[in-house]
C-alpha cells in the first residue's frame, strides 16, 4: 500500500488532508514525493518559525539528542531551565510551566485562573470569559473554552465554567464579566482559526479595565500569534497589555511539540507541587530546539516580519479577486471573491502552499522567508486569486 492507502486504512478519520505527501524541505521550500517543489506560506500552521530543517535548530536538537533525550520531571535539566529564563526575560512574566501542545498550555492557564478565583474570591468564582469565535484547543475543557458551537456539538456535556462574550463588543464583554462570578478572561489577540481577526485596541483597553475592576486573571492565548508571528515577541505586546498568564506552543518549538504557560502578576505563585504535571513537558530535546528559536527572535527579525507583512498587504489589498485582508505581522487572512478552497488548490497546483481559516485564505509563512521567495509566492497567489 502507498502512503495514501495506508493512511486512509489505518489513520483515524479526523483530518481532511490535501492530496499531497510531503517528504522533505529546506527553509521555505518543501518537496513532495514526486520531487515537485512548493514555496511554503503555511509553516505547518505557524510551527516552523524558521522554515524546514533550519540549520541552527537541527544543531541544537541533535546535540541535545546525543546528550539525553528524556529524563522525566523528577530531575533537573538545563535546556528546560534555560528556556524558562529566556521566556521570562523576554516577557517580564515570572514562571513557566512546560507541556506539549497549545491545548495543554491552555489547560494549565485555566487551572491557574480557577485557582486564583478559589484562593482570592471564593469557590463559586470559577467562570472564565472567553470570546465567541475563539479557538483554544481540542481537549474537552479547551473545546469548552472555545466560543464556537460547532466544536461542542458531538462531545457534550462540556466542562462547566465558560461564558462567551462577542469579540470587539464592549457591552457583551461587560455583561459577561458582571453577570457571572468570574475568575478570569481568556482570549487570542488575533483569532486565528476564527478567521484571522484582530481585536480592536479599544476592546483590549476595556478588557484591562474590567479585569482591574473585577479582579480577573488576564490570560492571553498566544499559541498561534506568539513567538514573533505578529511582529512582536508576543502578539499582546502590540496592545500595551500586561497579562497575568500567557500560553504558547506551535512556533515556540520550531517543529517539535512543546507548550508553555507563562505565569506572572496575579498568577505568579499560583501553583504548588502536585497541582500540575506532564511526563514529556520540558523535554530537553524540545526545549533545546525552542531555545534556538527564541534566542533569534530579536528586533531585526521582528522588523523584517513587519516589513514583509507590509509588502504582502500592499501587494494584495487592491489585487484582483481580493475583498479584504485582516491579521497582523505574518499571520494574514484574505477574504477572496472566489471560494477560498479553489484559490488554495490553484496555489498548490502552481507550487505554493497556503491554508484556510473559516472562509479565508490564511498566510503563515516562515518568519525568515527570503524576500525573493516571498515575491515569487505572492505573484503566484495573485494569479490564483484572479477570477
Ligand atoms: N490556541 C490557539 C489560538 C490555536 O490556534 C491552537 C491551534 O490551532 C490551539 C490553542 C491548540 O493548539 P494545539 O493544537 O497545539 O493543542
Amino acid at each position: 500500500m502507498n502512503t495514501f492507502e495506508l493512511d486512509s486504512t489505518y489513520i483515524a478519520n479526523t483530518y481532511a488532508r490535501f492530496n499531497l505527501e510531503l517528504v522533505s524541505g529546506k527553509g521555505c521550500i518543501l518537496k513532495d514525493k514526486d520531487g515537485k517543489e512548493y514555496i511554503d506560506l503555511a509553516s505547518g500552521i505557524a510551527v516552523n518559525s524558521f522554515g524546514a530543517c533550519d540549520d541552527e535548530w537541527i544543531n541544537a536538537v541533535t546535540n541535545q539528542l546525543s546528550l539525553i533525550a528524556h529524563t522525566s520531571n523528577l530531575y533537573y535539566t538545563s535546556p528546560c531551565a534555560k528556556l524558562a529564563k529566556l521566556l521570562c526575560e523576554k516577557t517580564g512574566l515570572k514562571k513557566v510551566f512546560f507541556s506539549n501542545s497549545g491545548a495543554e498550555a491552555n489547560e494549565c492557564a485555566i487551572k491557574a485562573a480557577r485557582q486564583y478565583g478559589i484562593q482570592n474570591k471564593g469557590e463559586e468564582y470559577y467562570n472564565i470569559v472567553t470570546l465567541v469565535n475563539s479557538f483554544h484547543g481540542r481537549t474537552i475543557t479547551t473545546l469548552s473554552a472555545t466560543g464556537q458551537d460547532v466544536f461542542h456539538k458531538h462531545f457534550t456535556p462540556m466542562t462547566e465554567g465558560f461564558v462567551y462574550a462577542e469579540a470587539n463588543n464592549i457591552n457583551s464583554l461587560r455583561e459577561a464579566v458582571t453577570k457571572n462570578k468570574c475568575c478570569g478572561i481568556m482570549f487570542e489577540v488575533v483569532q486565528g482559526e476564527g478567521g484571522v481577526l484582530p481585536l480592536e485596541k479599544s476592546f483590549v483597553e476595556e478588557i484591562k479595565k474590567l479585569a482591574k475592576e473585577n479582579d480577573l486573571v488576564i490570560v492571553v492565548d498566544e499559541v498561534q500569534t506568539g513567538n514573533g508571528r505578529c511582529g512582536k515577541m508576543y502578539g499582546y505586546m502590540n496592545y500595551g497589555l500586561e497579562p497575568d498568564v500567557v500560553t504558547t506552543a506551535k512556533g515556540l518549538g520550531g517543529g517539535l511539540p512543546i507548550g508553555a504557560t507563562l505565569l506572572g502578576g496575579k498568577a505568579e505563585n499560583i501553583f504548588e507541587p502536585g497541582m500540575n504535571g506532564s511526563t514529556f513537558g520540558g523535554n530537553p530535546v524540545c526545549c533545546a530546539g525552542a531555545i534556538s528559536i527564541v534566542e533569534r527572535i530579536d528586533d531585526k527579525l521582528l522588523n523584517e516580519v513587519c516589513e514583509k507583512s507590509e509588502y504582502i498587504i500592499n501587494e494584495l489589498k487592491n489585487a484582483e479577486g481580493v475583498k479584504n485582508i485582516t491579521g497582523m505581522g505574518l499571520m494574514l487572512g484574505i477574504e477572496t471573491e472566489k471560494d477560498a478552497s479553489e484559490v488554495i488548490n490553484k496555489c498548490m497546483e502552481m507550487g505554493v502552499l497556503v491554508i484556510k481559516a473559516k472562509n479565508k485564505v490564511r498566510l503563515l509563512p516562515p518568519l525568515n522567508i527570503p524576500k525573493d521567495k516571498l515575491v515569487e509566492a505572492i505573484s503566484i497567489l495573485k494569479n490564483a486569486l484572479k477570477n
